[in-house]
Formats: structure tokens, sequence, C-alpha cells
């Protein structure tokens, strides 16, 4: 079989490449908006400090994670799952009410690839130049453009990773070992995988990434009913659709409004033709919204023919905004997140573990006195310094001393030795003691510990 033969043959297809044509109006500027909003904080925040600390910083190395002005410690990561949580049940609110509006608006791919095509029309022109340069052959003019892209491509993937790396090692430490070349060979490996990743995404991959690998365009139709809204086009008021001129009365031409001018196709990110129904493929970008009604405008017909609608409008009922999963979405959203900030602002900023001496059960001393020692953990989860007071709750026979003097600085963990005597008459085998630990300082910290003091049987 030759060559040619066995490509025919292929399973394969080759995806066609997809050049949008630039468009402005109303939902492109909203979009530009979102994205410049979101790369805004994405870029700025981790230079940004807060409480004295960087304002988001996933501490992996020290185990703590600062977010806006509140440390969270291993203990707290019930918070960050709840936090997880809420992230997943507004995008499940948001798609119930408004389709595919993470997509189209918010989602990391979008608003990368919108940077990625932007630096393309900067070198290469808009789409009749980009597939006209693809066309020709290489000459200078080619090689330059094509490389001046590429350049700006890496530089923008570069500031990507290295900002990605900031939300994880201090970005400023992090600077300075990338302008000093003394860059760690875990950071290098991360800067570098994601830089590769939002170009490889973003630069290269674009819309296939949304169309073959996205998982949440596959299950977000689950979330998808009749009053959702969707971007579709009115195919009864467009059809059927042919060029003809604005003087034209459409209805003597037996024509819709539908033009034919295919520019709806044309500023399509993910080169799909939204006249031939709702696809999986397509974001709700709302490009082809923008470019079809200036269309309509310039031929002097109603704007909308396509628009934000839902499936029940298209057939003629009516939408219903509220209706029974929006509650249950909107009660677990308001529930969770007033649950999360009362319990995040409810925190005792104080920890304390009490681990017995496993080498002794107990010590007998003079006097008729049993000693328990214990390990004792404090961690000052606080901003400033404390020294605690530490007491046992409910016991006066008890008494206990520490070493050394329970003094912490801001977020410091101390390890500390706790001996505690009772009298043998205090009690038999293990007794449940609470101790109690606060700041000296106001307003006082306190937390409550239980634990177990072991004493003879007889
Ligand atoms: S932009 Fe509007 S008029 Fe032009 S082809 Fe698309 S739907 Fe028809
Ligand atoms: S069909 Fe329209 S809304 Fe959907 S992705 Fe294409 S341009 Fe965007």
């Amino acid at each position: 079989m030759s060559q040619k033969d066995k490509t025919d043959d292929s399973l394969y297809r080759r995806e066609a490449k997809v050049y949008p044509r630039d468009v402005k109006g109303t939902f492109a500027s909203l979009r530009k908006l979102a994205m410049v909003v979101l790369l805004g904080l994405y870029y700025i925040i981790p230079w940004i400090n807060w409480a004295g600390h960087q304002s988001v910083l996933f501490d992996l190395a020290s185990r703590k994670f600062y977010i806006l002005g509140l440390t969270f410690w291993p203990q707290d990561f019930i918070f960050l799952t709840l936090m997880l949580i809420i992230a997943a049940l507004s995008l499940f609110f948001v798609t119930a009410v408004a389709g595919r509006l993470w997509c189209g608006y918010a989602c990391p791919q979008t608003v990368w690839t919108e940077v990625f095509l932007w630096l393309e029309r900067l070198v290469e022109g808009d789409r009749n130049k980009r597939m006209k340069l693809d066309a020709s052959p290489w000459n200078s003019n080619k090689v330059m453009r094509k490389t001046a892209k590429q350049v700006l491509w890496i530089s923008f993937a570069l500031w990507t990773g290295f900002t990605f790396v900031g939300f994880f090692t201090p970005i400023r430490e992090l600077a300075y070992s990338v302008i000093s070349f003394q860059l760690g060979p875990w950071e290098t490996f991360w800067l570098l995988f994601y830089s590769f990743a939002t170009y490889g995404n973003a630069g290269v991959l674009r819309e296939q990434v949304c169309k073959y690998m996205c998982p949440y365009a596959r299950f977000q139709s689950a979330m998808f009913d009749k009053d959702t809204l969707v971007i579709a086009y009115n195919e009864p008021r467009g059809e059927p659709r042919g060029g003809r001129r604005k003087s034209d009365v459409p209805t003597e031409k037996g024509l819709g409004d539908c033009i034919s001018c295919t520019l709806c196709v044309q500023v399509c990110p993910t080169g799909i033709d939204i006249r031939e129904g709702l696809q999986i493929e397509c974001i709700a970008c709302a490009a082809c919204i923008d470019v079809c009604d200036q269309v309509m405008d310039k031929m002097g017909y109603d704007e909308g023919l396509i628009s934000y609608t839902t499936e029940h409008r298209m057939s003629g009922k009516e939408t219903h905004v509220l209706r029974p999963r929006i509650f249950v979405y909107s009660f677990l959203l308001l529930a969770l997140t007033v649950g999360v900030l009362w319990s995040v602002n409810q925190r005792v900023l104080l920890r304390a573990d009490l681990l017995r001496d496993r080498n002794a059960l107990y010590r007998e001393l003079s006097e008729n006195r049993i000693e328990n020692v214990y390990t004792l953990k404090l961690i000052n989860m606080d901003f400033i310094p404390h020294q605690y007071r530490i007491e046992i709750v409910g016991n006066d026979d008890m008494v206990l001393f520490v070493s050394p003097e329970p003094k912490l600085e801001p977020e410091e963990v101390g390890n500390f030795i706790l001996r505690m005597q009772a009298p043998e008459s205090a009690g038999h085998g293990s007794v449940k003691v609470d101790v109690r630990f606060s700041t000296i300082e106001e307003p006082v910290i306190e937390r409550t510990v239980s634990t177990r003091f072991l004493m003879p049987y007889d």
C-alpha cells in the first residue's frame, strides 16, 4: 500500500486549525474585563503582603497556608476542604442558572487562550493575515513573525509558571533565586512544568482542550435543564438562510434573517457553527452574539438572531429562573458559607497536645504523692507572641509544673515537659484530668484539653 493510501485510510483526521476572528461588542468587552481582573489577581496577589505574610501562600514546606491574613495549619484542613466544596457548589449553582458562564468568561483555559491569541494577533495580524501567513512559503517575514510570536508566548508562559510557583514558595525569595541562578530542583521542575502546560494548553492545543480533554464539559450537561441559559441561534427566524442585498425584503425572497455571512463561525474560538444547534463544543463565549448583532444592525434587522436564551423560551414556553434545584444549591451554598465563616472566626489560635511519657506509667514520690510526666506540644497560631498560664481544672489536690517557661513567638511550635502530681488519695487507676491553657495577655485565648492521670489501683 502506498503512503498516500495509508494516509487516506487513516482513522485519525487531522484537526483543522481554527483562526478565530477578533470581535468587538458588549460580551467581548465583558470577557476582556473578566480576563483583566482574573489575570490581574493571579499575577499581582502573590506580590501583596497581608498581616506580615504573602497574601496567598501555600507554604507546603512548613505546612501552613496563608490566605488573606488568615493562617491555616494542618489541623485546619477541614476548612480548606469545606472551601473547595463551596467552590464546587458555586460552580454547580452558576451552571444551573447561567449555563457555561464559567467556561466563557472565567476558566483559566479560556482566559489564557485569549492572551495567547491576543499576542498572536499582535504579531501576525487578524484571521485573514494569519491564514495567509501560515499558507505562505517560509521567508524572512514569516520566520521573523513566527520567532517573535514564540518569544512572546514563551516569555508569557515562563512568567505564568514563575507566578504559579510563587503561590507555593515566597515569591520575593523565588524572584531572587531566579535572578541569582540559585533555583532549587523542585522549583525549577514546577516552574518549567507549569510554563510548558500553559504554553501547550493555551498556545498550541487551545479549543482542543475544551473539546476533548475538559471533564467539566462532559458532566456539566447533567446540571442543565430546559430553564438553563444557553447561547442559541433562532432557527425559525434565521432560516432559510441566504445572501441578499441590504435593500432586499427577505420575505419577498423567501429568506429568513441569516444572511449566511459565516461571521459567527469565523469568530468562534472552538470553530463550530452555532446554527447547527446546541453543541458540547460551545463554551458560551458569546462572540457569535456580538458579531451577529453587528450584522443585524448593518442589515437593519432586529438584534438577537443569536442570543442568550433557554430551551423553554425557544419552544415558546415560560422560563423559570427560580426552580427547586436553584433553591437547593442556594440553601446549601449559604449554609456552608455562613458555617465556614463563623467557624473560621471562632477558631482558637492555640493548640495543645499532651502526650504521656510512655517509659513509666507513674512515679511514686515522697509523702505518698504520684507523678505523671507528659510531653506538651503547644502551638501559638496567633500573629503576636504569647506567654501561657497552664492550670488543672476542677481538681484542687493536683499540681503541675512546666519547663521551660511556656512562652511562644508568633506561629511558633514549642515542646515542653509537663509534670503533674497528686496525692495517692486522689483516686485509683486512670483518672480524667482537664488542663486549661490560656494566654496571660488580653484578649485571653484559651483552650481546655483532657488527658488521663495514672495512679496505683489499690
Ligand atoms: S453571523 Fe448571523 S447572519 Fe451571519 S451567518 Fe451567522 S447567524 Fe447568519
Ligand atoms: S458557538 Fe458562539 S458562544 Fe459558542 S463557542 Fe462558538 S462563538 Fe462562543
